[in-house]
């Protein structure tokens, strides 16, 4: 029997009760979702998912960001159990290594653009995003030990940036609300201002104005450190948890120039752009800067198994291979077979659909021009998009951009009017944001659009209703 067809052998209400008894969930608050009980998601197929109760949910966020092949796909499936069959695991420690890790690592070398001088021919391995930006904290350390100067220690990032929830990650990303639980960051991590320019420019400033005086925060800080303490600069090419956070074309350049002029080092964290997702296998080419290193996980797969790494640059790569001797950091699932099997198989597809391309050249610009669209409703103060990912802020007044108040939860409210009419589309504060499956063709872009106005709509409605607007 068809694992599509199989019937549910639990009620829902089983499920949600097992579920409440039993799972502690990430980023969930638990006394709220005792109340109502989580959503069962139980199948998949292309751009859809399905909850317990046979609902059919488009998903415009590809499961968390990963998806970009979509859903369904039987050759990832057919490479994990081939290499389930052929060797399912095997470690990378002290000195042996595995084909399709070996064959990922040249893969990944391959498409990943040169920049300058310098290429990217090496990859380290992780499970996780978060576990490779952990990892990009070890090499940049160990990297300035060897160079002798150990002093440089501190790691810039950005608020609201995130780059993950081990400690090193969470540290390095800039929520408040992860620092707040733990003691967070951990020392030698410090953030700067994120080049938001919705709500951060002043009055009359120009976007280009704007990103290169939000670039020109790096250089204080650094200035502030002290700039032989400074180690890295992380960023992600636009923020994408932080709520789709697309930065002034003349911000990345600004940037460029400042950490090439202290010398620091530049960890572009692409778990979310790289793949696709920008219409490029990596988004530093999109913006035309020279990281050091790259941080990936997520769409590498499409999700349908775990796998990070780090691209490593030669800069580094050249320090840490030829003066480093043992480094003395691995996960035991660094370059796990399986997973590298299955983002092989994942990496053929987009290839030979020209994912990326297809984001560029025609799905991107489309979807461009439906947010451009969509930006004349009434609840819209901005819509935007890059690449196949998107945002809209909701506002109470059109015409002066007057932000709703927090504490009324506008974009929860719009949420759950996209969830209940078969969209999942996700709220960071009243801003809405989607990251589609790179496989929409032009028809499902029109249906996703035609369920964003439909959440528009009945969110405005209600609020109507409600007096609040
Ligand atoms: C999701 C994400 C991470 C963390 O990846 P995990 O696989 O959840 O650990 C890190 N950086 C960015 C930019 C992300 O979007």
């Amino acid at each position: 029997m068809n694992a599509l067809t199989t019937p549910n052998p639990l009620s829902t209400q089983a499920i949600q009760a097992l579920d409440s008894a039993h799972f502690i969930h990430p980023f969930t608050d638990h006394a709220d979702l005792a109340t109502r009980g989580s959503r069962v998601i139980v199948k998949s197929e292309g751009i859809y998912i399905w909850d317990s109760e046979g609902e059919k949910i488009l998903d415009a966020m590809s499961g968390l960001w990963c998806v970009n092949a979509g859903y369904g796909r039987k050759e990832l499936a057919q490479a994990a159990f081939d290499q389930m069959m052929t060797l399912p695991f095997y470690n990378s420690f002290f000195q042996t290594t595995n084909v399709p890790a070996v064959k990922l690592a040249a893969k990944l070398a391959s498409l990943a653009p040169k920049v300058g001088e310098r290429s990217f021919e090496h990859v380290f391995y992780s499970s996780s995003g978060s576990e490779s930006n952990d990892s990009n904290v070890r090499m940049v350390r160990r990297y300035w030990d060897l160079l002798g100067q150990p002093q440089r220690k501190v790691i810039i990032s950005r608020h609201n940036a995130y780059h993950g929830s081990t400690m090193a990650g969470a540290s390095l990303g800039g929520m408040s609300g992860m620092h707040a639980q733990g003691d967070l960051p951990i020392p030698n991590i410090t953030h700067i201002d994120q080049p938001y320019f919705f709500e951060n420019a002043l009055p009359g400033e120009t976007a280009d104005e704007f990103g290169v005086r939000a670039a020109r925060w790096l250089e204080d800080k650094i200035l502030a450190v002290g700039p032989d303490k400074v180690a890295a600069f992380i960023a992600e090419p636009i923020q994408g948890a932080g709520g789709v956070i697309i930065p002034p074309a003349s911000y990345w350049p600004e940037i460029q120039r400042i950490v090439d002029k202290y010398g620091i080092l530049l960890i572009s964290d692409e778990v979310i752009c790289a793949f696709g997702r920008l219409g490029h296998w990596f988004a530093y080419e999109k913006f035309g800067y020279k990281p050091d290193l790259v941080t990936f996980a997520k769409a590498v797969t499409s999700g349908y198994i775990p796998l990070g790494g780090v691209m490593v640059g030669d800069r580094v790569a050249k320090v840490l291979i030829e003066k480093g001797g043992e480094f003395n950091h691995g996960y035991t699932y660094s370059g796990h077979p399986v997973a590298c099997a299955v983002a092989l198989a994942n990496l053929e597809i987009m290839e030979r659909e020209q994912l990326p391309q297809r984001v560029k050249d025609d799905i991107g610009p489309y979807l461009a021009s439906c947010f451009e669209a969509i930006g004349t409703h009434p609840l819209v103060g901005v819509a935007e998009t890059c690449g196949f990912t998107a945002g809209l802020v909701l506002v109470k007044n059109k015409a002066s951009r007057e932000r709703f108040d927090e504490n009324l939860g506008v974009g929860m409210m719009c949420r759950r009017h996209c969830f209940q009419n078969g969209l999942i589309m996700r709220a960071v504060g009243d801003r809405m944001i989607i990251a589609p499956p790179l496989t929409m063709t032009h028809a499902d872009i029109d249906e996703m659009m035609r369920l964003i106005r439909q959440a528009l709509d009945l969110t405005l409605q209600e609020l109507t209703q409600k007096g609040l607007i």
